[in-house]
């Protein structure tokens, strides 16, 4: 099992204790998980106002995410609503 040293902590953990990062050359980072959510956290803290922008632009995300899907549920509707139109059409035709 491999294992980092972290550089916070100094603790050796296993690299799974490690979270993933493209920007660095080991291809995870050099605190664990526990040091960063700590960090994270005094972050929080230390932002407050920052952690509201983000919830707020979360939220935005998440609107307009849920306005495309009630766009694409309005699209299936219409398609299934002309496919009755065309079999009303065509049904209509015959009898005719
Ligand atoms: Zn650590």
């Amino acid at each position: 099992m491999e294992t980092k040293k972290c550089i916070k902590c100094e603790i050796e953990k296993s690299i799974t204790e490690f979270s993933k990062h493209v920007k660095y050359k080991s291809g995870i980072r050099n605190s664990c998980k526990t040091c960063e959510s700590q960090v994270k956290k005094q972050w929080k803290i230390d932002n407050p106002d920052k952690v509201k922008e983000e919830r707020k632009r979360r939220k935005q995300k998440n609107l307009k995410r849920l306005n495309r899907g009630g766009l694409y549920w309005k699209k299936i509707r219409l398609k299934r609503l002309m496919n009755m139109v065309l079999i009303i059409v065509f049904v209509v035709d015959v009898i005719w």
